[in-house]
């Protein structure tokens, strides 16, 4: 690893002034973005904004058939009902529980930003580490509140209501189950040092992923089918958990469901699935 990190430093030597135009300009809002709004308008609307085309998508491939033949369950469509309920749950949590939470840490004080960008080598090595370690965290305790009555009951099941998943079903999450998540999403940007630009695409790319682990589309550019060896599970995987229940515990990578014997090939359009050519 050590050998890995330095030769990183030594390619971001020549990267670090690629995120700096970038940085200089979040820095400049750095005011507004240390508000106490901020955090839970950002979570928020980046949620939102990652659902809407699939939201727009269910509503056009119903009647194209071109399309639809990427959805998982060609003959499941989301009512109007469903959609309205999820997303006032996810205001709703966003403005009682999360908000307070940010004012809280709001009050701590504000973060020091650093004047210099990271390198792009390093925020992509942390990138991928923070998704690993949230990728165990969740793994854990996505199994004990499965195996586990009691925790199932009071605090998983209703994430499990959608038995075909949609991109707003993503939050329909207990309070003790979103801050969880929130918890985990904080904790590893924080033990590894991270950058704050860092910080925000980790978010951005957690947010998103989980948004196309439940979207209900498997298309040829979904994350599974770009990352090699059948590494990641993503959405033919984790639609598969919402079915059986008893597989695919990890959200986004294959290694611990192999290494406890709970990994089920997931779904794809169309069967047979169609691996990418390098896989
Ligand atoms: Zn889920
Ligand atoms: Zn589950």
């Amino acid at each position: 690893v050590g050998c890995h990190l330095s030769s990183f430093r030594a390619l971001d030597a020549s990267t670090v002034r690629l995120l700096q135009p970038l940085w200089d300009m979040i820095k400049a809002r750095e005011g507004l973005l240390q508000s106490p709004f901020f955090p839970v308008l950002f979570s928020g609307t980046t949620y939102v904004a990652f659902c809407l085309p699939f939201i727009v998508l269910d509503f056009v491939s119903y009647r194209v058939p071109a399309l639809r033949k990427y959805k998982i369950h060609p003959h499941f469509y989301p009512s109007a009902g469903q959609v309205l309920l999820c997303l006032l749950h996810t205001v709703y949590q966003h403005v009682v529980f999360i908000f307070p939470v940010t004012v809280l840490r709001w009050h701590w004080g504000p973060q020091t930003w650093p004047a210099a960008a990271p390198g792009l080598w390093e925020l992509l090595y942390h990138v991928t580490v923070c998704l690993l370690l949230f990728d165990a965290e969740y793994f854990v305790w996505h199994v004990l509140h499965h195996k586990v009555p009691w925790l199932y009951q009071t605090f998983h099941k209703v994430h499990h209501k959608n038995t075909s998943p949609f991109a707003l079903a993503t939050q329909y999450l207990s309070v003790w189950e979103l801050s969880s998540l929130g918890f985990f999403d904080c904790l590893n940007p924080t033990l590894l040092g991270c950058h704050p630009l860092t910080t925000m695409t980790f978010n951005i790319v957690n947010i998103w992923l989980s948004v196309e682990d439940h979207c209900g589309y498997d298309f040829p550019w979904s994350t599974h089918r770009l990352v090699p060896y059948g590494w990641y599970g993503g959405v033919s995987h984790h639609d598969l958990h919402h079915r059986k229940i008893n597989c695919n515990y990890a959200p986004y990578f294959t290694h611990w469901d192999k290494l406890l014997g709970t990994l089920s090939l997931g779904y794809s359009a169309g069967n047979p699935p169609t691996p990418a050519p390098w896989n």
